[in-house]
C-alpha cells in the first residue's frame, strides 16, 4: 500500500491507495504549522493511522508547496514554522518507510495524469488558477517535469499576452515584484479585481460568477475578457509545447463556462485552431494527496 499526503498552508490530506489505484483510505485534517513539533507528530500519528487502516505501507509520498533544496531545506513562505527547516533530515527520523518528496503542484499534475488515462507518448499541462498562478508538466511515461531549476511549470509569472492593451494605470503589480504577470489577471483574485476596476465593488470569483450566470453585463463583460486573457495565455502554452492536453486547477476551474468559451477563442491566438482538449480536473480534494501517493 503507498499513502499519499498532501500538506497545505491550512490542511493535511492524506490517501492510502492500493496497487490497483483503489482508494482505501482518506482522512483531512487542519496543518500544525505554528509549531515544527506539533508538525512531526502530526505527521507520524497520520502514517501511525494509515497503518491501523489499511496494513503496510510500501512507500509515502509527500506533496508540499514551494521548493526543498539541494540541502534539503523547505522555501514555502505560507508553511509558517515549517518554512526554511531541514525537512528531509526531519522525515527521515519520523518516517521509517521508503518516502520521496515533491512540490505539490507536481503531485496535482501527476494525479491528473492517471485520473486522464494520459497515454504513454501524450504530454499534459495543468493550469492551476488558485490564489495564484502555477502549472505543472507531464511528459511521456507520465513522468513530472521540474525544469533545471525547479521553474517548469510558472507560467504565472510570464507577462499577459495582452498587457499591452491595458492602459498603464491599470496594469497590476504582481507580488513576484514583476508588472503584468499572469498570475494577477487570471488567479482568482485577479477576476475579482478585473471586476472591482469596472464596478468599484469588491467580490469574490464565485459571486461574479453567479451574477454573470444571471447576465449581469459588467459580469458578462468581465468573465468575456478573463476567457481571452486565459485563452491568450495558454495559446502561448499551446505554441511552446503542443501538449496533448491541458488540465486546470485551483478554484477557478470549477467554472464549467470556461471549458467551453476558452478553447473557442484559441483559434485567434494561434496559427491553427487548435484541438488541443481543455479539462477539467479529477479527483477533487483529494488530487494532491492521490498525485502524491503515486510518487515513485
Ligand atoms: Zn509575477
Amino acid at each position: 500500500m503507498r499513502l499519499g499526503l498532501d500538506i497545505g498552508g491550512t490542511k493535511i490530506a492524506a490517501t492510502v491507495i492500493s496497487p490497483e489505484l483503489d482508494i482505501l483510505w482518506q482522512i483531512s485534517t487542519p496543518t500544525p504549522k505554528q509549531n515544527l513539533n506539533d508538525f512531526l507528530l502530526c505527521i507520524n500519528q497520520l502514517i501511525q493511522q494509515a497503518i491501523t487502516k489499511t496494513g503496510t505501507l510500501t512507500h509515502i509520498g509527500i506533496g508540499i508547496p514551494g521548493v526543498v533544496n539541494e540541502q534539503g531545506v523547505l522555501n514555502a513562505s505560507n508553511m509558517g514554522a515549517i518554512n526554511q527547516q531541514p525537512i528531509e533530515t526531519l522525515f527521515k527520523k519520523y518516517i521509517p518507510q521508503p518516502f520521496s518528496i515533491e512540490n505539490d503542484a507536481n503531485c496535482f499534475a501527476l494525479a491528473q495524469a492517471h485520473g486522464h488515462q494520459l497515454g504513454k507518448n501524450e504530454v499534459m499541462f495543468t493550469a492551476v488558477l488558485g490564489t495564484g498562478v502555477g502549472g505543472a508538466w507531464v511528459l511521456p511515461n507520465r513522468t513530472l517535469w521540474s525544469g533545471a531549476q525547479n521553474l517548469a511549470g510558472e507560467w504565472g509569472h510570464n507577462p499577459l499576452p495582452d498587457l499591452s492593451l491595458i492602459p498603464i494605470e491599470q496594469q497590476l503589480t504582481c507580488q513576484c515584484g514583476q508588472r503584468g504577470c499572469i498570475d494577477t489577471y487570471l488567479s482568482g483574485s485577479g477576476f475579482s479585481q478585473l471586476y472591482f476596476q469596472h464596478t468599484g465593488e469588491q467580490l469574490d470569483a464565485p459571486a461574479i460568477i453567479t451574477r454573470y450566470r444571471n447576465q449581469e453585463k459588467t459580469a458578462c463583460d468581465v468573465f468575456g475578457r478573463y476567457t481571452h486573457y486565459l485563452a491568450h495565455g495558454l495559446a502561448t502554452i499551446i505554441h511552446t509545447f503542443d501538449p496533448t492536453c491541458i488540465v486546470l486547477g485551483g478554484g477557478m476551474s470549477t467554472i464549467q463556462e470556461l471549458y467551453q468559451a476558452v478553447p473557442q477563442h484559441w483559434a485567434n491566438y494561434t496559427l491553427k485552431p487548435p484541438v488541443t482538449p481543455l479539462l477539467p480536473p479529477v479527483f477533487g480534494d483529494w488530487a494532491g494527496a492521490i498525485g502524491a501517493a503515486l510518487l515513485e
